[in-house]
């Protein structure tokens, strides 16, 4: 087995889309960013590329590439599962700290989406929602969305981590 471990941050601005796991959620504001934002995927692609050691969402889909601008990140999600080859998901544990508005009418259907786009089972995703209880700065003022997230992966074919070194 394989673990690991993703983080990331974006700015909440008016005028995008607030996008968590692929679903959007109602709001007055969105995450800025090169692609769509979503922080949630964006922290659960490094999550897999840390549990396989292959560099994180920067190595393989730099901002400096117009290929990458406004993109889905399912597609980002999806091209990171592609370098999965041999290796499946346990599950993924997910942390989303976010001020407002609330998430909880809206876990099942992040939950639904990451399981739908990973191809794993609903009981394999947990999505946890935290405030930062109005502290940490822009994150308390509902100026910013962290995630974090842990994946945990199922070794298959020990060639496959060879044919991911060109990534590296
Ligand atoms: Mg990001």
């Amino acid at each position: 087995m394989r673990i690991g471990t993703g983080w990331d941050i974006h700015p909440l601005v008016p005028g995008r889309k607030l996008l968590l796991g692929g679903v959007e959620i109602p709001h007055d504001r969105g995450e800025s960013g090169h692609s769509d934002g979503d922080v949630l995927l964006h922290a659960i692609i490094d999550a897999l590329f840390g549990a396989l050691a292959i560099g994180d969402i920067g190595t393989h889909f730099p901002p400096s590439d117009d290929r990458w601008k406004d993109i889905s990140s399912i597609e980002l999600l999806r091209s990171a599962l592609d370098l999965l080859d041999g290796h499946t998901i346990g599950n993924i544990d997910c942390t989303v700290i976010l001020q407002r508005p609330k998430l909880m009418p809206h876990i099942d259907a992040i939950r639904n989406s990451i399981a739908s786009v990973c191809d794993i089972p609903y009981a394999s995703v947990s999505v946890k929602a935290k405030t930062a209880e109005g502290l940490l700065g822009e994150l308390g003022t509902g100026n910013a969305v962290i995630a974090q997230v842990v994946v945990l992966l199922h070794e298959g074919a020990t060639d496959t981590i060879g044919n991911l070194d060109d990534w590296v």
